[in-house]
């Protein structure tokens, strides 16, 4: 990946599935662009940029106005940067209410539905269409997604809705965007990061996980980062609208 650029969106902190693609990346010579939703995570995505060889361009990006993606596309043209590769690490669902329990799917308000798909899913199609000028050929994209969009997983309830709609979204975008672009998915088994640690259950869901996968453990982000590096290198070039999973087994578990 000598030198090529890679727009990595979704780093929130150090235990970012996001933060380790990036490193990944970093050590294999890439060029990096790493996108954050607001200030907020600003201290901590400048914490994970300090520990790569090479300084990552930090561009703010908020997908949940698509005018704000429109702003962070004009900025890296505006610099002059091409990129060779996109990843979407990108989730927000209001799973629970105030009293923590799970929202059911059928319960959800139009409003918290329709925030959940736009920011989980569309938002990946939104970021591939404005980055279409700025992507070269034979670019790749790489989304985030998890077993929960084909599996019915306790607590998981809308993200499973969305992210059923990011994997096929994947598929239509890979057709689509081909040849350009090459589209996948990784379904990564579960990590304790932001977005997990505010799942009630997650540490039991964690627990379960290591149980059933064949390789008896939990996966790392690290693992999950070595697969977004294949997927993103031309090493993966005859690979395109696939969902990849590293969860070392456990979906193919009766
Ligand atoms: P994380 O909390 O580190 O990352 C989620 C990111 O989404 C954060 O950086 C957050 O700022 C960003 N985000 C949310 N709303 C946004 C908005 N409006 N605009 C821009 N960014 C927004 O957690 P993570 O686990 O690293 O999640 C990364 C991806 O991996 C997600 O798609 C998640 O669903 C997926 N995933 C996670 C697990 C897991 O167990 N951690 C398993 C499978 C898939």
């Amino acid at each position: 990946m000598q030198d090529k650029w890679v727009l990595v969106c979704g780093l929130a902190n150090e235990r970012s599935i996001a933060a380790a693609i990036a490193q990944q990346l970093d050590a294999s010579g890439a060029r990096l662009v790493l996108s954050y939703q607001d200030q907020r995570f600003l201290p901590r995505v400048e914490a994970v940029a300090a520990q790569l060889q090479q300084e990552p361009v930090l561009l703010p990006c908020d997908v949940s106005r698509r005018a704000l993606i429109t702003d962070a596309f004009q900025d890296l043209q505006r610099q002059n940067i091409v990129l060779d590769g996109l990843v979407h690490a990108i989730a927000y669902g209001r799973l629970f209410d105030a009293d923590k329990q799970a929202i059911p799917v059928h319960a959800q308000s139009t409003e918290a539905f329709s925030e959940a798909l736009q920011i989980s899913a569309h938002s990946l199609a939104q970021l591939v269409h404005a980055a279409l000028p700025l992507l070269r050929q034979q670019a790749s994209v790489v989304a985030l997604t998890y077993a929960g969009a084909t599996q019915v997983k306790d607590g998981y309830n809308l993200m499973g809705v969305a992210k059923a709609a990011l994997e096929a979204e994947v598929r239509y975008l890979a057709h689509e965007c081909g040849p350009q672009l090459r589209v996948n998915a990784i379904s990564a088994g579960p990590i304790r990061t932001l977005a997990a640690s505010g799942v009630p259950g997650f540490k039991q869901r964690l627990a379960e996980h290591a149980e059933r996968a064949f390789i008896r453990r939990n996966v790392t982000a690290e693992e999950v980062a070595q697969t977004a590096l294949f997927l993103l290198s031309s090493a993966s070039s005859g690979i395109s609208g696939e969902t990849i999973f590293v969860d070392g087994g456990a979906h193919l578990r009766a």
